[in-house]
């Protein structure tokens, strides 16, 4: 027998619970459908094509929370999301938010582009101070203020930034979609059909034992990650153009009786112009956070350099987790940029950690209908930073879903998913809005 609804979700990430939660909100008769957690960060299992269903970018502990944008979409649904987390947390009972606040290092030769941002978070109320070198050695101890060319200054924002836990945030609002009377579904999407006839979307759901059934949607919501057009999600020969990247990390295991000073640190990200390869200085940083084994990690990720590898094919993708390793080159680059920002640190251990991000060349998220059809919408494209929006990206998808106006100050055509050919989507050589100073992510 087929279970009927008005909205399916597919995918319980970072988008689709929160457009779960609107939908609901809204009224409709919603259900969300995605894999069950299988715990390990970064990954769940991604050996075989069907198991990149499995793979979530929020399987971790922390994702940098900052209000302050580098242009006014990003600084629009960051500060919305960053606004409501606290009553996320009330209502669900689920603790998500750390506000340990949030620094920006910028290159004085980019202070126009600091200036608008200040300027920015003014006139929406928010409080970010500027911080010359000395203020940033006065301020953090703990951080050595790396030499960026022409010179280093700090954007710090204080209050209502630090970082949240992603998986908890999507727990958060999956309890808040049952709240408001939506479903959710455990298993993965491995079709999705238009049945003429009925008029209504099918799709097919296989739990891990590989059990199948049919769920018919009047309208369907695609939130299915970075992996989108490797996962079986997308109907008929539908692909987006979203390029799919590595994302390497590396963990610093501190002791807990010997944090210290690190205590106080915020999270960081450093903004580097200059075209120069793996020198690049760009990457952030995370303080000390403890993880599901009781240690405390820092933990540090990259810009987009260029040992930053594009993974194009599901062979790629099942290699580049199967490994459990990142590059040496990555490794190294990533020792580089922790020496340098904290130079004093000692760690007990260093692990590895893979994940993968999605670009889009609008490096804006894909908000929309998909091939002119009402009945079918996608919310995906982080661009390595969509976690900290993604309350209001789920709300902007629940409201295109819906049919409802939009109601963002950028024109809706912004977000318009762009289509690519099955099997050619970003297979393009690295892109120019890949080069430095790649946003600030
Ligand atoms: C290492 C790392 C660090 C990051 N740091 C930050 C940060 O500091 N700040 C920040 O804001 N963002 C950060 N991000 C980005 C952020 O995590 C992502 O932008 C965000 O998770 C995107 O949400 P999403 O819903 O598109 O994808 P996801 O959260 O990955 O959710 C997609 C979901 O779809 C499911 N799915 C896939 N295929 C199917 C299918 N066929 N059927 C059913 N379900 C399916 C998946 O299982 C998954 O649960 C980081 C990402 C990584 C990897």
């Amino acid at each position: 027998m087929q279970d009927n609804v008005e909205i399916a979700v597919v995918g319980t990430g970072m988008f689709g619970s929160a457009a779960a939660k609107y939908l609901s909100r809204a009224g409709a008769d919603v259900m969300v459908i995605g894999p069950v957690r299988h715990g390990g960060e970064g990954s769940g299992r991604g050996h075989e094509p069907a198991g990149l269903a499995h793979f979530a970018a929020h399987e971790d502990e922390a994702r940098i929370v900052r209000q302050m944008g580098w242009d006014r979409f990003w600084g629009a649904v960051d500060s919305r999301s960053a606004g409501r987390l606290r009553d996320i947390e009330t209502i669900s009972g689920i603790d998500v938010f750390h506000e340990c606040g949030a620094l920006a290092l910028m290159p004085t030769s980019l202070k126009g582009r600091s200036q608008a941002m200040l300027r920015a978070s003014a006139a929406d109320g928010i409080r970010v101070r500027r911080l010359s070198e000395a203020d940033l050695r006065g301020e953090f101890p703990a951080l050595a203020v790396p030499p960026l060319a022409g010179g280093t200054e700090g954007l710090w924002e204080r209050e209502g930034a630090g970082y949240l836990n992603p998986r908890r945030l999507v727990e958060a609002q999956l309890a808040l979609t049952v709240k408001e009377g939506g479903r959710v579904l455990r298993g993965a999407v491995t079709a999705v059909r238009r049945d003429a006839a009925a008029g209504r979307w099918r799709l097919r759901v296989a739990d891990d034992e590989g059990q199948g059934q049919w769920i018919g949607a009047e309208k369907v919501l695609i939130a299915a990650g970075s992996l989108l057009n490797h996962s079986d999600a997308l109907p008929g020969e539908l692909a987006l153009d979203l390029q799919v990247f590595t994302e390497p990390n590396l963990l610093y295991e501190v002791e807990g009786s010997r944090l210290g000073p690190l205590r106080d640190l915020p999270t960081v990200v450093t903004v580097d112009p200059e075209d120069t390869g793996n020198a690049n200085l760009s990457h952030y940083l995370l303080p000390p956070v403890r993880y599901p084994d009781g240690k405390w990690y820092l933990r540090i990720g990259p810009g987009m350099q260029p040992a930053v590898r594009q993974l194009r094919t599901p062979q790629e993708i099942g290699n580049w987790y199967a490994r459990r390793r990142i590059t040496a080159e990555q490794s190294s680059l990533l020792a580089r940029m922790m020496r340098l920002m904290v130079p004093g640190l000692a760690p007990v251990a260093v692990r590895e950690s893979c994940c993968v991000v999605d670009k889009t060349p609008t490096r804006y998220p894909y908000i929309g209908h998909l091939d002119g059809d009402e009945t079918l919408t996608v919310a995906v494209g982080g661009n390595g930073h969509g976690a900290r929006g993604s309350d209001e990206i789920g709300r902007l998808a629940s409201t295109v879903v819906l049919g409802q106006p939009w109601d963002l100050s950028l024109p809706r055509e912004t977000f318009a998913p762009i289509t690519a050919p099955r099997g050619r989507a970003g297979d393009s050589a690295r892109p120019e809005y890949l080069k430095p100073p790649f946003g600030l992510c």
